[in-house]
């Protein structure tokens, strides 16, 4: 009795160890489809665990590892079904190309005081965006982010452009 109780006790630290180790992984997914294979390869282990157990170990132990590891599976499924809502919020983003193109200073019509150089409101003080010439110098960095485009994936709510 007190053998077959250290032989439990003993599964039983060899199922919580693959359990620490499984929550640990699935816990950590970032994407829907890690969660899915996390989740597949954690049961897989605990019913390889439980297979060995079974076809080495005495009745009894085996009786038990076939008891522990559907509690083991239910933790590990809890922990999956929680996970599932978080990777659906974070959006999976593909690989792609990043580029960063200076676009040259260029001149155009001050946007504050269209032009005019003046406030409207105010008569003949300077505009505080064009220091009153009406015009201002516009730098830009663009950064772009270049990624395969699958019509079967993604909906039409881009228009086609050429650059
Ligand atoms: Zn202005």
């Amino acid at each position: 009795m007190n053998n077959e109780k250290t032989i439990e006790e003993r599964i039983k630290n060899r199922f919580d160890s693959v359990l620490k180790t499984a929550l640990r992984v699935v816990g950590s997914c970032q994407t829907e489809s890690q969660l899915v294979n996390a989740y597949t390869w954690a049961v897989d282990v605990v019913l390889s665990l439980s297979d060995l157990v079974e076809r080495t170990e005495s009745p009894a132990a085996a009786r038990f590892a076939h008891t522990y590891k559907g509690y083991i599976i239910n933790q590990v499924r809890n922990l999956y079904k929680q996970r599932q809502g978080d990777v659906r919020a974070i959006p999976e983003i593909p690989a792609g190309k990043i580029t960063i193109r200076e676009v040259e200073p260029h001149i155009s019509v001050c946007r504050t005081c269209n032009g005019k150089g003046k406030t409207a409101h105010v008569s003949g003080r300077k505009c505080p965006s064009c220091h009153g010439s009406g015009r201002v110098k516009i730098s830009s960095t663009v950064k772009s982010l270049i990624q395969p485009y699958d019509p079967e994936k993604e909906d039409a709510r881009f228009a086609v452009g050429m650059d």
